[in-house]
C-alpha cells in the first residue's frame, strides 16, 4: 500500500519514482557511500560557534548536553594538538551524541577556497574560526535534541521564511523553497529513525521503524518532497558535470592514491550512462523565474534561504548544528548552480505563468 501511494512522476520533476529507487540502489548509493569516505569528502571545514543572531537571550547554545566545553590545553592529548587550526581544545560532556568529535588526523586536507554564494549566510572566511570536522566520526544519527528549542528552529523556518503556500496561489518558485526545506527536514528525520538511541542504559543504537512512520512515511507529502530535494540536488550535479569532473581534489602528498580515487569515483557518478539514460532531466530549472514578478520572486526567495542558513547557527545541540550546515550549504550551492547564467542572475521581465 506504501508502494502505491509513490507512482508516476515526483510532483515537479522529470522522472518517476520508480526510476529513481531503481537509480539511487544501482548506481548513486554505492558510488556515493565510497565518495563520503575519501579525505576530499570526509572532513568538513566549518564555524560551529554558536553565534545565533535571532536569539541572544536563549541559553539554548549552551545547553550542556548540547555543546561541547573548552577544558584546559593540559588535559587535551598531545597527538591532537597539532592537528587543531587554534588552541581552542575541546571535551565533551553531558550527552556525547549531541556533541562533535573534532578528532582529525593528521592528514586533514588543507586546501580551502573562499567563494561567495548569494544563497547561503556563511561567512566563510578562514579565519581561526573554522574547525575541521571528520564527518565519518560524526555520522548523522539521533542526538536527543528535542524539545522546544528544536520546534523553535523548525517553527521559524516554516513559518517566517518558507510559508506552506496553497498550490492555488503561488508560483512554483515559492513552492519549491517550502519543498527543498522540508525535503531536507524529511531526510533529517530518516536519519534519526534510521541510526537511534535504543537503550541509552547498554548503548544500544539501531533502526526505529516506528517513529520512520509517524515522523515522514505517515505524511506522503514529506515522502514526495524528499524526493523532490533529491532529484533537484541530482539535477545541480548532472548540470556541474564538465565542473565536477576537472576539479581538483587533491588534498595533500599522502593522499594522492586516495585522491585520484575520488576523481575517478566523481566522473563515475556525474557521468554514468544509465542515469543519463533513465532520467536526463531530473528537474527542469529553465521554466524558472520567467514571470513577471521573477527578479523580485527571486531575491525574496534568496533573501528567505539566506536566513534559513542563518539559523542554522542558532540550532542548539552542535551535531545537528554541523549536519545542519552541511545540508544547507549543499542546498544552497545547487541553487547557486542551477540558477546562476554565465554569472549572472538571468532575471528575464516575463509574467508567473509556470505554477
Ligand atoms: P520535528 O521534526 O521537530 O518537526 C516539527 C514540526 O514540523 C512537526 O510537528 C510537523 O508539523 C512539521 N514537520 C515535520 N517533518 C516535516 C517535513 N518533512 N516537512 C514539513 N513539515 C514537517 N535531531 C537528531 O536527533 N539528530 C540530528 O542530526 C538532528 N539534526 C537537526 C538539524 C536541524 C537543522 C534541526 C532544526 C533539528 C535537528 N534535529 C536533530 C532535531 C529533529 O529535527 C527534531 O526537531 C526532533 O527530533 C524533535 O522531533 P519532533 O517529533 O518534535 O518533530
Amino acid at each position: 500500500a506504501e508502494k502505491q501511494k509513490y507512482i508516476g512522476m515526483v510532483e515537479d520533476c522529470c522522472c518517476d519514482y520508480e526510476t529513481v529507487n531503481k537509480l539511487n540502489t544501482e548506481v548513486l548509493h554505492p558510488l556515493l557511500q565510497d565518495l563520503v569516505k575519501t579525505p576530499f569528502y570526509r572532513y568538513f571545514k566549518v564555524k560551529l560557534w554558536c553565534d545565533c543572531p535571532f536569539w541572544p537571550d536563549d541559553g539554548m547554545c549552551r545547553l550542556r548536553d548540547c555543546s561541547v566545553c573548552e577544558c584546559p590545553e593540559s588535559e587535551f592529548p598531545e597527538p591532537f594538538k597539532k592537528a587543531l587550526s587554534k588552541d581552542n581544545p575541546v571535551c565533551q560532556e553531558g550527552k556525547p551524541q549531541g556533541a562533535v568529535d573534532r578528532t582529525v588526523d593528521t592528514r586533514a586536507f588543507t586546501g580551502w577556497t573562499v567563494t561567495d554564494n548569494p544563497w547561503t549566510s556563511d561567512d566563510e572566511t578562514d579565519n581561526g574560526e573554522m574547525t575541521y570536522v571528520n564527518l565519518l566520526l560524526n555520522p548523522e544519527r539521533y542526538t536527543g535534541y528535542i524539545g522546544p528549542s528544536a520546534r523553535r528552529i523548525w517553527d521559524a523556518i516554516y513559518s517566517e521564511n518558507c510559508p506552506k503556500y496553497a498550490s492555488e496561489q503561488s508560483c512554483q518558485e515559492e513552492k519549491i523553497l517550502y519543498k527543498l526545506v522540508s525535503g531536507l527536514h524529511s531526510s533529517i528525520t530518516v536519519h534519526i529513525a534510521s541510526d537511534y538511541l535504543l537503550d541509552e542504559a547498554k548503548n544500544v543504537w539501531g533502526q526505529n521503524l516506528t517513529l520512520l512512520y509517524d515522523r515522514v512515511l505517515r505524511y506522503p507529502d514529506r515522502v514526495r518532497n524528499l524526493y523532490f530535494t533529491f532529484l533537484f540536488i541530482l539535477r545541480a550535479v548532472t548540470k556541474a558535470e564538465n565542473y565536477l569532473v576537472e576539479a581538483e581534489y587533491e588534498t595533500g602528498k599522502d593522499n594522492v592514491i586516495e585522491d585520484l580515487k575520488t576523481k575517478s569515483l566523481m566522473k563515475q557518478l556525474v557521468s554514468d550512462p544509465k542515469t543519463r539514460a533513465a532520467c536526463p532531466l531530473p528537474f527542469d530549472e529553465a521554466k524558472l523565474w520567467k514571470g513577471q514578478r521573477g527578479p523580485e520572486l527571486k531575491q525574496q526567495i534568496q533573501k528567505q534561504f539566506r536566513n534559513i542558513s542563518a539559523i542554522m547557527d542558532c540550532v542548539g545541540c552542535e551535531k545537528c548544528r554541523l549536519w545542519g550546515k552541511l545540508q544547507i550549504l549543499g542546498l544552497g550551492t545547487a541553487l547557486k548552480i542551477l540558477f546562476t547564467v554565465n554569472g549572472e542572475d538571468n532575471l528575464r521581465h516575463n509574467v508567473c505563468s509556470y505554477s
